[in-house]
Protein backbone atom coordinates (compact mmCIF):
# COMPACT_ATOMS: atom_id res chain seq x y z
CA UNK A 1 0.00 0.00 0.00
CA UNK A 2 1.16 3.61 -0.97
CA UNK A 3 1.71 5.62 1.92
CA UNK A 4 -1.87 7.34 2.99
CA UNK A 5 -0.85 10.91 1.46
CA UNK A 6 -2.75 12.44 -1.05
CA UNK A 7 -3.70 16.07 -2.45
CA UNK A 8 -7.61 16.23 -3.58
CA UNK A 9 -7.87 19.04 -6.31
CA UNK A 10 -11.74 20.47 -6.62
CA UNK A 11 -12.46 21.49 -10.13
CA UNK A 12 -15.76 22.25 -9.26
CA UNK A 13 -14.23 24.67 -6.20
CA UNK A 14 -11.98 26.08 -8.61
CA UNK A 15 -15.12 26.53 -10.99
CA UNK A 16 -16.88 28.51 -8.19
CA UNK A 17 -13.95 31.12 -7.58
CA UNK A 18 -13.18 31.64 -10.85
CA UNK A 19 -16.99 32.95 -10.99
CA UNK A 20 -16.63 34.95 -8.14
CA UNK A 21 -13.75 36.65 -9.21
CA UNK A 22 -16.00 36.97 -13.03
CA UNK A 23 -18.84 38.59 -10.74
CA UNK A 24 -16.82 40.83 -8.82
CA UNK A 25 -15.00 41.95 -12.18
CA UNK A 26 -18.11 43.74 -13.14
CA UNK A 27 -17.86 44.24 -17.19
CA UNK A 28 -13.79 43.55 -17.07
CA UNK A 29 -12.71 40.19 -18.55
CA UNK A 30 -11.12 37.93 -15.96
CA UNK A 31 -7.72 36.24 -16.86
CA UNK A 32 -7.53 33.31 -14.70
CA UNK A 33 -3.68 33.43 -13.31
CA UNK A 34 -2.38 29.62 -13.80
CA UNK A 35 1.60 30.36 -13.81
CA UNK A 36 3.42 28.26 -11.86
CA UNK A 37 1.38 25.16 -12.74
CA UNK A 38 -1.72 26.66 -11.29
CA UNK A 39 -0.27 27.70 -7.96
CA UNK A 40 0.82 23.52 -7.59
CA UNK A 41 -2.60 22.27 -8.50
CA UNK A 42 -1.49 20.97 -11.78
CA UNK A 43 -2.20 23.49 -15.27
CA UNK A 44 -3.83 20.44 -16.51
CA UNK A 45 -6.32 20.31 -14.12
CA UNK A 46 -7.23 23.75 -13.78
CA UNK A 47 -8.15 23.49 -18.04
CA UNK A 48 -10.61 21.11 -17.14
CA UNK A 49 -12.27 23.45 -14.76
CA UNK A 50 -11.80 26.90 -16.40
CA UNK A 51 -11.29 25.75 -19.87
CA UNK A 52 -14.80 26.76 -20.91
CA UNK A 53 -15.57 29.93 -18.65
CA UNK A 54 -12.32 31.57 -18.37
CA UNK A 55 -12.04 34.87 -20.67
CA UNK A 56 -7.92 34.51 -20.86
CA UNK A 57 -5.48 33.15 -18.80
CA UNK A 58 -1.90 34.43 -18.22
CA UNK A 59 0.98 32.70 -17.12
CA UNK A 60 4.94 33.06 -17.41
CA UNK A 61 6.37 30.28 -19.20
CA UNK A 62 5.97 29.66 -23.02
CA UNK A 63 6.19 25.75 -22.40
CA UNK A 64 2.81 26.12 -20.60
CA UNK A 65 1.20 28.79 -22.86
CA UNK A 66 1.85 25.73 -25.54
CA UNK A 67 0.45 23.51 -23.59
CA UNK A 68 -2.71 25.57 -23.18
CA UNK A 69 -3.00 26.06 -27.08
CA UNK A 70 -2.33 22.30 -27.31
CA UNK A 71 -5.05 21.46 -24.94
CA UNK A 72 -7.76 23.71 -27.12
CA UNK A 73 -7.77 26.55 -25.49
CA UNK A 74 -8.62 29.67 -28.07
CA UNK A 75 -8.99 32.26 -25.47
CA UNK A 76 -6.49 34.76 -24.87
CA UNK A 77 -3.04 34.24 -22.82
CA UNK A 78 -1.10 36.79 -21.22
CA UNK A 79 2.43 35.94 -20.94
CA UNK A 80 2.98 38.02 -17.56
CA UNK A 81 6.98 38.62 -18.00
CA UNK A 82 7.00 38.84 -21.97
CA UNK A 83 9.33 36.71 -23.62
CA UNK A 84 13.18 35.78 -22.94
CA UNK A 85 14.64 35.69 -26.17
CA UNK A 86 14.31 36.77 -29.78
CA UNK A 87 13.04 32.94 -31.04
CA UNK A 88 10.01 33.29 -28.60
CA UNK A 89 8.82 36.16 -30.54
CA UNK A 90 7.70 33.63 -33.50
CA UNK A 91 6.04 31.19 -31.28
CA UNK A 92 4.45 33.97 -29.68
CA UNK A 93 2.74 35.07 -32.83
CA UNK A 94 2.17 31.76 -33.83
CA UNK A 95 0.74 30.85 -30.88
CA UNK A 96 -1.48 34.28 -30.38
CA UNK A 97 -0.02 34.59 -27.06
CA UNK A 98 -0.19 37.93 -25.69
CA UNK A 99 3.18 39.10 -24.08
CA UNK A 100 4.10 41.69 -21.68
CA UNK A 101 6.45 44.15 -22.95
CA UNK A 102 8.58 45.72 -19.90
CA UNK A 103 11.85 46.35 -21.15
CA UNK A 104 13.83 48.62 -23.59
CA UNK A 105 15.45 45.09 -24.62
CA UNK A 106 12.19 43.29 -25.56
CA UNK A 107 11.25 46.41 -27.52
CA UNK A 108 14.20 46.16 -29.07
CA UNK A 109 14.24 42.12 -29.95
CA UNK A 110 10.02 42.84 -30.97
CA UNK A 111 11.35 45.66 -33.18
CA UNK A 112 14.18 42.95 -34.71
CA UNK A 113 11.48 40.39 -35.65
CA UNK A 114 10.11 42.54 -37.96
CA UNK A 115 6.87 40.35 -37.74
CA UNK A 116 4.35 39.58 -39.81
CA UNK A 117 1.99 40.02 -37.21
CA UNK A 118 -0.53 41.02 -35.74
CA UNK A 119 0.47 40.71 -32.14
CA UNK A 120 -1.54 42.23 -28.96
CA UNK A 121 0.56 43.43 -25.82
CA UNK A 122 0.25 44.45 -22.88
CA UNK A 123 2.19 47.21 -22.26
CA UNK A 124 3.71 47.70 -18.58
CA UNK A 125 3.99 50.45 -16.30
CA UNK A 126 6.21 51.00 -13.40
CA UNK A 127 3.64 52.60 -11.05
CA UNK A 128 6.08 52.24 -7.78
CA UNK A 129 6.47 48.35 -7.20
CA UNK A 130 9.94 48.29 -9.10
CA UNK A 131 10.18 45.03 -10.77
CA UNK A 132 9.50 45.35 -14.24
CA UNK A 133 8.06 47.93 -16.30
CA UNK A 134 8.65 51.51 -17.86
CA UNK A 135 8.43 54.50 -15.65
CA UNK A 136 7.67 57.51 -16.52
CA UNK A 137 10.90 59.08 -18.69
CA UNK A 138 10.68 55.93 -20.55
CA UNK A 139 7.01 55.18 -20.95
CA UNK A 140 6.22 57.89 -23.96
CA UNK A 141 8.92 56.44 -25.90
CA UNK A 142 8.25 52.87 -25.28
CA UNK A 143 4.41 53.63 -26.60
CA UNK A 144 5.56 55.62 -29.41
CA UNK A 145 7.84 52.71 -30.37
CA UNK A 146 5.32 50.07 -29.99
CA UNK A 147 2.48 52.16 -32.04
CA UNK A 148 4.88 52.62 -34.60
CA UNK A 149 5.55 49.04 -35.53
CA UNK A 150 3.21 47.45 -37.88
CA UNK A 151 2.83 44.06 -36.36
CA UNK A 152 1.63 45.00 -32.95
CA UNK A 153 -2.30 45.27 -33.18
CA UNK A 154 -3.97 46.23 -29.33
CA UNK A 155 -1.74 47.81 -26.44
CA UNK A 156 -3.56 47.30 -23.59
CA UNK A 157 -1.93 49.31 -20.10
CA UNK A 158 -0.62 46.95 -17.68
CA UNK A 159 0.50 47.29 -14.04
CA UNK A 160 0.89 45.51 -10.62
CA UNK A 161 0.50 46.26 -7.24
CA UNK A 162 3.10 45.70 -4.15
CA UNK A 163 0.40 46.60 -1.41
CA UNK A 164 -2.90 45.99 -2.80
CA UNK A 165 -3.77 43.38 0.33
CA UNK A 166 -2.32 45.61 3.21
CA UNK A 167 -3.29 48.91 4.63
CA UNK A 168 -0.71 51.25 2.24
CA UNK A 169 -3.38 49.82 -0.64
CA UNK A 170 -3.05 50.92 -4.07
CA UNK A 171 -3.95 54.95 -4.01
CA UNK A 172 -0.06 56.19 -4.18
CA UNK A 173 0.15 53.55 -7.36
CA UNK A 174 -2.92 54.84 -8.54
CA UNK A 175 -1.90 58.16 -8.91
CA UNK A 176 1.77 57.41 -10.67
CA UNK A 177 -0.07 55.50 -12.91
CA UNK A 178 -2.68 57.83 -14.03
CA UNK A 179 0.04 60.91 -14.54
CA UNK A 180 2.10 58.24 -17.06
CA UNK A 181 -1.14 57.39 -18.88
CA UNK A 182 -3.09 60.44 -18.55
CA UNK A 183 -4.92 61.37 -21.95
CA UNK A 184 -4.26 57.64 -22.94
CA UNK A 185 -8.09 55.78 -24.18
CA UNK A 186 -6.14 52.47 -24.23
CA UNK A 187 -7.71 49.40 -22.35
CA UNK A 188 -6.17 49.15 -18.66
CA UNK A 189 -5.29 45.58 -16.98
CA UNK A 190 -4.25 46.23 -13.19
CA UNK A 191 -6.22 44.30 -10.43
CA UNK A 192 -4.62 40.87 -8.85
CA UNK A 193 -6.77 39.49 -6.77
CA UNK A 194 -6.45 41.59 -3.62
CA UNK A 195 -6.94 44.60 -5.71
CA UNK A 196 -9.63 43.38 -7.75
CA UNK A 197 -11.78 42.54 -3.76
CA UNK A 198 -10.77 45.61 -2.14
CA UNK A 199 -10.32 48.30 -5.05
CA UNK A 200 -13.16 48.38 -7.09
CA UNK A 201 -11.59 51.52 -9.38
CA UNK A 202 -8.56 49.78 -10.33
CA UNK A 203 -11.04 47.06 -12.16
CA UNK A 204 -9.97 48.31 -15.68
CA UNK A 205 -11.28 45.99 -18.68
CA UNK A 206 -9.18 42.86 -17.66
CA UNK A 207 -8.30 41.81 -14.06
CA UNK A 208 -5.67 39.44 -13.06
CA UNK A 209 -7.01 37.00 -10.33
CA UNK A 210 -4.48 34.47 -9.16
CA UNK A 211 -4.69 33.13 -5.39
CA UNK A 212 -8.20 33.67 -4.81
CA UNK A 213 -9.06 31.09 -7.63
CA UNK A 214 -7.34 28.62 -5.34
CA UNK A 215 -9.50 29.03 -2.70
CA UNK A 216 -7.25 31.20 -0.18
CA UNK A 217 -7.72 35.02 0.36
CA UNK A 218 -5.51 37.78 -0.79
CA UNK A 219 -5.25 39.20 2.64
CA UNK A 220 -5.97 36.23 5.62
CA UNK A 221 -5.43 39.28 7.97
CA UNK A 222 -7.89 41.55 6.87
CA UNK A 223 -10.02 38.55 5.49
CA UNK A 224 -10.56 35.00 5.64
CA UNK A 225 -11.06 33.36 2.32
CA UNK A 226 -14.73 32.22 3.86
CA UNK A 227 -15.73 35.48 4.46
CA UNK A 228 -15.20 36.08 0.84
CA UNK A 229 -17.02 33.40 -0.14
CA UNK A 230 -13.77 31.40 -1.43
CA UNK A 231 -13.68 27.33 -1.76
CA UNK A 232 -10.65 25.66 -0.79
CA UNK A 233 -9.23 23.77 -3.62
CA UNK A 234 -6.50 21.60 -2.97
CA UNK A 235 -7.02 19.64 0.13
CA UNK A 236 -3.68 17.88 1.43
CA UNK A 237 -4.68 14.77 3.96
CA UNK A 238 -2.85 11.99 5.39
CA UNK A 239 -3.59 9.12 7.98
CA UNK A 240 -1.50 9.09 11.26
CA UNK A 241 0.65 5.93 11.01
CA UNK A 242 1.77 6.21 14.96
CA UNK A 243 0.94 6.51 18.50
CA UNK A 244 3.36 7.09 21.39
CA UNK A 245 2.27 7.66 25.13
CA UNK A 246 5.03 10.06 26.48
CA UNK A 247 5.58 11.67 30.04
CA UNK A 248 6.31 14.91 31.29
CA UNK A 249 9.59 16.00 30.35
CA UNK A 250 9.98 13.68 27.40
CA UNK A 251 10.61 15.25 23.88
CA UNK A 252 9.50 14.45 20.36
CA UNK A 253 11.59 14.73 17.32
CA UNK A 254 14.65 16.07 15.95
CA UNK A 255 15.81 18.90 18.14
CA UNK A 256 13.54 17.45 20.95
CA UNK A 257 11.89 21.04 20.63
CA UNK A 258 8.84 20.30 22.25
CA UNK A 259 9.01 18.95 25.47
CA UNK A 260 6.02 17.55 27.21
CA UNK A 261 4.81 19.72 30.50
CA UNK A 262 1.70 16.35 31.12
CA UNK A 263 1.13 12.97 30.22
CA UNK A 264 1.00 13.80 26.32
CA UNK A 265 -0.27 11.35 23.54
CA UNK A 266 1.63 11.44 20.19
CA UNK A 267 0.26 11.26 16.83
CA UNK A 268 2.97 10.21 14.39
CA UNK A 269 1.38 11.58 10.77
CA UNK A 270 2.50 10.64 7.60
CA UNK A 271 3.55 14.21 5.92
CA UNK A 272 6.48 15.69 6.25
CA UNK A 273 8.56 18.92 4.17
CA UNK A 274 9.35 16.34 1.36
CA UNK A 275 5.95 15.78 0.43
CA UNK A 276 5.84 19.63 0.79
CA UNK A 277 4.61 20.64 4.34
CA UNK A 278 6.56 23.54 6.15
CA UNK A 279 9.51 23.13 7.79
CA UNK A 280 9.61 25.69 9.82
CA UNK A 281 5.79 25.56 10.74
CA UNK A 282 6.46 25.40 14.50
CA UNK A 283 4.76 23.39 17.34
CA UNK A 284 1.32 25.01 17.30
CA UNK A 285 0.17 24.66 14.00
CA UNK A 286 -3.47 23.70 13.59
CA UNK A 287 -4.09 20.33 12.06
CA UNK A 288 -7.21 18.03 11.58
CA UNK A 289 -7.19 14.49 13.08
CA UNK A 290 -10.75 12.14 12.44
CA UNK A 291 -12.17 16.27 11.37
CA UNK A 292 -10.83 17.45 15.33
CA UNK A 293 -8.43 20.52 15.40
CA UNK A 294 -5.30 19.69 17.30
CA UNK A 295 -2.26 20.76 16.89
CA UNK A 296 2.01 19.86 15.75
CA UNK A 297 4.32 18.97 18.13
CA UNK A 298 8.25 19.69 17.54
CA UNK A 299 10.01 19.94 14.35
CA UNK A 300 8.28 18.67 10.96
CA UNK A 301 10.79 16.30 9.60
CA UNK A 302 11.10 14.67 6.06
CA UNK A 303 8.48 12.31 6.12
CA UNK A 304 6.82 12.74 9.15
CA UNK A 305 5.32 15.19 12.09
CA UNK A 306 4.12 14.85 14.84
CA UNK A 307 0.42 16.30 16.52
CA UNK A 308 -1.31 16.23 19.21
CA UNK A 309 -3.78 13.22 20.39
CA UNK A 310 -3.98 13.94 24.58
CA UNK A 311 -7.99 15.54 23.75
CA UNK A 312 -8.89 12.98 21.15
CA UNK A 313 -8.15 9.36 22.71
CA UNK A 314 -10.43 7.99 20.00
CA UNK A 315 -7.75 8.90 17.12
CA UNK A 316 -5.18 6.09 16.88
CA UNK A 317 -3.56 4.61 13.58
CA UNK A 318 -5.61 4.77 10.19
CA UNK A 319 -7.34 8.08 11.52
CA UNK A 320 -7.78 10.73 8.79
CA UNK A 321 -5.91 13.78 9.15
CA UNK A 322 -6.16 17.28 7.26
CA UNK A 323 -2.94 19.19 7.13
CA UNK A 324 -5.13 21.90 5.13
CA UNK A 325 -8.31 22.15 2.70
CA UNK A 326 -11.47 21.77 3.56
CA UNK A 327 -11.91 22.24 6.90
CA UNK A 328 -8.84 23.54 7.52
CA UNK A 329 -8.00 27.09 5.64
CA UNK A 330 -4.60 26.76 3.91
CA UNK A 331 -4.26 30.86 5.31
CA UNK A 332 -4.04 29.65 8.63
CA UNK A 333 -1.41 27.07 8.28
CA UNK A 334 0.29 29.33 6.29
CA UNK A 335 0.24 31.97 8.95
CA UNK A 336 1.40 29.99 11.69
CA UNK A 337 4.29 28.75 9.37
CA UNK A 338 5.42 32.40 8.63
CA UNK A 339 4.46 31.81 5.07
CA UNK A 340 1.04 32.38 2.73
CA UNK A 341 -0.94 29.90 1.31
CA UNK A 342 0.51 30.60 -2.32
CA UNK A 343 4.20 29.15 -1.06
CA UNK A 344 2.01 25.85 0.44
CA UNK A 345 0.80 25.29 -2.65
CA UNK A 346 3.41 26.26 -5.12
CA UNK A 347 5.43 23.35 -2.48
CA UNK A 348 3.49 20.73 -2.78
CA UNK A 349 5.69 18.15 -4.01
CA UNK A 350 5.93 15.93 -7.20
CA UNK A 351 5.67 12.61 -4.74
CA UNK A 352 2.37 13.28 -3.32
CA UNK A 353 -0.72 11.75 -5.24
CA UNK A 354 -3.40 14.28 -7.09
CA UNK A 355 -6.83 13.13 -7.26
CA UNK A 356 -8.97 15.50 -8.39
CA UNK A 357 -12.74 15.69 -7.84
CA UNK A 358 -15.97 17.91 -9.56
CA UNK A 359 -14.90 17.16 -13.35
CA UNK A 360 -17.50 18.81 -15.46
CA UNK A 361 -19.07 16.07 -18.32
C1 LIG B 1 0.94 36.45 -9.82
C2 LIG B 1 0.43 37.66 -10.47
C3 LIG B 1 -0.93 38.00 -10.38
C4 LIG B 1 -1.91 37.25 -9.51
O1 LIG B 1 -1.71 37.64 -8.17
P1 LIG B 1 -2.62 37.06 -6.98
O2 LIG B 1 -2.15 37.76 -5.78
O3 LIG B 1 -2.31 35.59 -6.93
O4 LIG B 1 -4.03 37.32 -7.36
C5 LIG B 1 -1.37 39.09 -11.11
N1 LIG B 1 -0.51 39.82 -11.87
C6 LIG B 1 0.79 39.54 -11.94
C7 LIG B 1 1.69 40.39 -12.76
C8 LIG B 1 1.32 38.47 -11.24
O5 LIG B 1 2.62 38.20 -11.32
Amino acid sequence: MPRPIRASIDLEALRHNYLLAKNRAGHAKAFAVVKANAYGHGLDRAMRALGEVADGFALLDLAEARALRAAGITQPIALLEGFFEPADIAEILALKLTPAIHCDAQLAMLERARLAGPIDVLLKINSGMNRLGFSADRFPAALAQLRGMPAVRDITLMTHFAQADDETGIGAQMDVFRQITAGLKLPLCLANSAALLRFPEATGHIVRPGIMLYGASPMPDLLSAEAIGLRPVMSLTTEIIGVQDIAVGERVGYGGTFEATGPTRVGVVACGYADGYPRHAPTGTPILVDGRRTRTLGRVSMDMLACDLTHLPEAGIGSPVTLWGEGLAADEVAAAAGTISYELFCALAARVPVGVRGDAA
